[in-house]
């Protein structure tokens, strides 16, 4: 589907719900995409993309950042902390802060660096033992350990379970990030991020929907 197709929906649902115009903006996820249709989605001017994978991204993206100003990138997979220097030099946003050796470790390479990326907490909204994500009844405590830490937390990120009301999973992300007093709301992907809009989506990101399927299984 045409990136400016995704867009006009998300723009229709914002009109529909009573939601600022533009206050949604789009996470082109571009990971396991080939290199041409990434090209394409930013000739097309689009600029704010995902990836899922440190290694991947620096793989494609130091490059594509010197052709094309402007390019903002979201960390939206899982990060070892072994990897997090690597990622906070790459990205502009780290979506999957998780658990408190991993908020350490950022909080010493901000220093380090004299700068860190947007930082967003994961939730595991859904309760999966196979998910990232700190778990609803433990996020407010988190969050606050990740500010004694120094670090600002801008905004939460889900992923809800599959076969399961995507709705209730947002509903819960945004009452977490409203009693915390965070802003940004990273939810819903190809599938399902009208109800994310819905439900206060401050970024949706969208993948397939965007590039066509990916052969990642
Ligand atoms: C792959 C991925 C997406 C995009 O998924 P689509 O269904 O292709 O839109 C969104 N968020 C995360 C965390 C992902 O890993």
């Amino acid at each position: 589907m045409p990136l400016s197709d995704i867009l006009d929906r998300i723009r229709s649902e914002e009109a529909r719900t009573g939601r600022t115009p533009g206050s949604t903006r789009l996470i082109a996820v571009s990971k396991v995409q080939p290199l041409a249709r990434v090209v394409a989605v930013l000739d097309e001017g689009h600029r704010l993309f995902g990836e899922n994978k440190v290694q991947e991204a620096a793989g494609k993206w130091p490059a594509l950042r010197e052709k094309y100003p402007g390019v903002e990138l979201h960390l939206i997979g899982p990060l070892q902390t072994n990897k997090a220097r690597q990622a906070m030099e790459l990205f502009d946003a780290i979506e999957t802060v998780d658990r408190p050796k991993l908020a350490r470790t950022i909080a010493r390479l901000k220093g380090e660096l004299g700068h860190c990326p947007r930082l967003f907490v994961q939730v595991n909204t859904g309760e999966e033992a196979q998910k990232a994500g700190v778990f609803p009844a433990a996020a407010d405590a988190f969050i606050t350990e990740c500010r004694s830490l120094g670090l600002e937390i801008e905004g939460l990120m889900c992923i809800p379970p599959e076969g399961e009301e995507p709705s209730l999973h947002f509903a819960l992300l945004a009452k977490i990030a409203a009693r915390n007093a965070i802003n940004e709301l990273s939810m819903g992907m190809s599938g399902d991020f009208e109800k994310a809009v819905a439900q206060g989506a401050t970024f949706v990101r969208v993948g397939s929907a965007i590039f066509g399927e990916r052969d990642d299984g």
